[in-house]
Formats: structure tokens, C-alpha cells, sequence
């Protein structure tokens, strides 16, 4: 495995394995690895040739009051975990060399960024849609992994490729939880044990609305209410949001009908945790 620090270097060595017929599967993250992170990998490993997995904290899709300096950050751990995994390269660039001096070009997929996490994070999912576009210009990948943990950040992905033209397939995996159901997240160490134990309030109450709908519940407003109530339960800093929205076009639904998806961001403590299902109504 080799770690890559420079984007003319890693465009090069990915250009020669191109020329061999090689397939390249990438996995974008911003390090503090886990098993939700592991699992994409893994899945990359056996489907291409070569496995890139980007490791930046990118700066522009955090707001100035977020988490940017104290994110996680444990890059020789990450290393090894990649080197387990059978990564050939690990693309580990610094923000001075993705935006330097003079940088003025932004990705913004409309609408789809204003929404759910969107509204409490303005400027963020520009940020996340303009690395992504520059890594997939530097790694020029085949295919693309992400994680429907990240749900709304996936849709805007798969549109901007579609949109954008862009020649790669987007794989979108599972979520990857722990025993309790908390679904695996770099944020979780911001956790205290108390709060660690309230968080499995989340997963409960998408399971709880997966059940309402299978009974046959279609009122969206109905289901929200029980969730919002067995949220609270918990004691949260913080409910964010609880929304049931269209899968595709993320617009709010009141009858429950074909696919939704049921997202919700909640804080606990110092961490703000996302989780969400998709639902057949
Ligand atoms: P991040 O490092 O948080 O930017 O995440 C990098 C990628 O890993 C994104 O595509 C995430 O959706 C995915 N990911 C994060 N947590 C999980 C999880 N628990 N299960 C599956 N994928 C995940």
C-alpha cells in the first residue's frame, strides 16, 4: 500500500494503471475509520483492480461554528486499518494543495442541498459536492463508494454524476451499526456513556415508524409525532429534525405512498447524529 500526498503524483500512478486495463474503485472518507467505513472498503476491494481511499477532512463543508478542528483525526490508525483492508493507495492530500491560494470554483446541486441536513448546515453539501468532484477529477475511479448513512449526501452524488455527465458508477451500501443498532459514525467518540446509551433512542424510532407503516399507517405527521416523542424520551440536547421526505426528490410527504425515506439529525451532547431507513410504503 502507498500513501499519496500529492494530486499530480497520484494522477500519474493512476494514469499508468489505467493504461494496463486496470479498474479503480474509491472510496472518499474523512478518516477516523470504522466498520461503516471498512464495509465500503471491502466491497471496493472485490469488485476493482486498484483500491484508492481518500482520507482529507474537508474544510468547505463545514460551517464556521462546526466541528472542523476537533473532527477526529488518527491517520496511522486509518493506514493500518486500509493496509488490512488491501488498499493500494491511500490519497492523503493537505486543504493547501486541494484549495490553494486564489481558489473560486464550487459544485452546487440546487435544492437537493437545501433540504434536511441542508437547512441546519448551509454551505455544506457545496462543499461536500465540490471535493467529491475534485476527487473524482484526481482519482478518475471507475466506481465510487458511499454510505446510505449519509443518505441525502448519496442522492446528491448519484445526481451530480448524472447530471454532470460524469463517467463513473455510484455504489451506495448499507448502513453499519452497532450491536444496540447506533449507527457507526466517527462523531460516536464525541459521546459520553450516558449519551451513548440514549442514542440507541434513534435506530429504535426508525424501527418503531418501519413498523407503524407496515401496519398500514400512512400519515406521515402521525409517525413523526411518535418518533419526536420517543426521541425526547431520551433526552436529547437537541432535535434537529425528524422528516419524512420522497426517496428521490427529498420533498416533504404527508401520505405515506411508494418509497420514503425517514431521516432525522438529533444532538447528544456534542455530537450531532444523523440516521435514516428508506421505507416501501
Ligand atoms: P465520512 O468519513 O464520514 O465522510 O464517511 C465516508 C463514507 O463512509 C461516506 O460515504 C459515508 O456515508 C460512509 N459511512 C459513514 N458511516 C457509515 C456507516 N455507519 N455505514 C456505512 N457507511 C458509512
Amino acid at each position: 500500500m502507498k500513501i499519496i500526498k500529492s494530486i499530480k503524483k497520484i494522477q500519474q500512478i493512476l494514469a499508468k494503471e489505467r493504461l494496463k486495463g486496470r479498474s479503480i474503485g474509491f472510496v472518499p472518507t474523512m478518516g477516523a475509520l470504522h466498520e461503516g467505513h471498512l464495509s465500503l472498503i471491502r466491497q471496493a476491494r472485490r469488485e476493482n483492480d486498484i483500491v484508492v481511499v481518500s482520507i482529507f477532512v474537508n474544510p468547505t463543508q463545514f460551517g464556521p461554528k462546526e466541528d472542523f478542528k476537533k473532527y477526529p483525526r488518527n491517520f496511522k490508525k486509518d493506514a493500518l486499518l486500509c493496509e488490512k483492508c488491501g488498499v493500494d493507495f491511500i490519497f492523503y492530500p493537505d486543504a493547501k494543495a486541494m484549495y490553494p491560494k486564489g481558489y473560486k470554483t464550487y459544485v452546487n446541486v440546487e435544492d437537493l442541498g437545501n433540504v434536511l441536513c441542508g437547512k441546519s448546515r448551509p454551505g455544506h453539501f457545496k462543499g461536500v459536492a465540490t471535493v467529491v468532484t475534485k476527487l473524482f477529477n484526481i482519482i478518475g475511479p471507475d466506481l465510487a463508494y458511499f454510505g446510505s448513512k449519509d443518505a441525502q449526501q448519496a442522492i446528491i452524488i448519484k445526481r451530480m454524476v448524472e447530471d454532470l455527465n460524469m463517467p463513473l458508477k455510484i455504489k451506495v451500501m448499507p448502513t453499519v451499526r452497532e450491536k444496540d443498532g447506533l449507527a457507526m459514525s466517527s462523531r460516536n467518540i464525541y459521546l459520553n456513556k450516558k449519551e451513548r446509551k440514549a442514542a440507541t433512542a434513534l435506530f429504535h424510532s426508525l424501527k418503531a415508524a418501519e413498523k407503524f407503516i407496515k401496519k398500514g399507517e400512512k400519515d406521515a405527521g402521525k409517525i413523526i409525532h411518535l418518533m419526536r416523542r420517543m426521541i425526547q424520551e431520551a433526552q436529547p440536547k437537541k432535535i434537529d429534525y425528524i422528516e419524512i421526505v420522497d426517496a428521490q426528490s427529498l420533498l416533504p410527504v404527508k401520505k405515506i405512498k411508494g418509497k420514503v425515506l425517514i431521516a432525522l439529525a438529533v444532538w447528544f451532547g456534542k455530537a450531532r447524529l444523523i440516521d435514516n431507513i428508506i421505507v416501501h410504503g
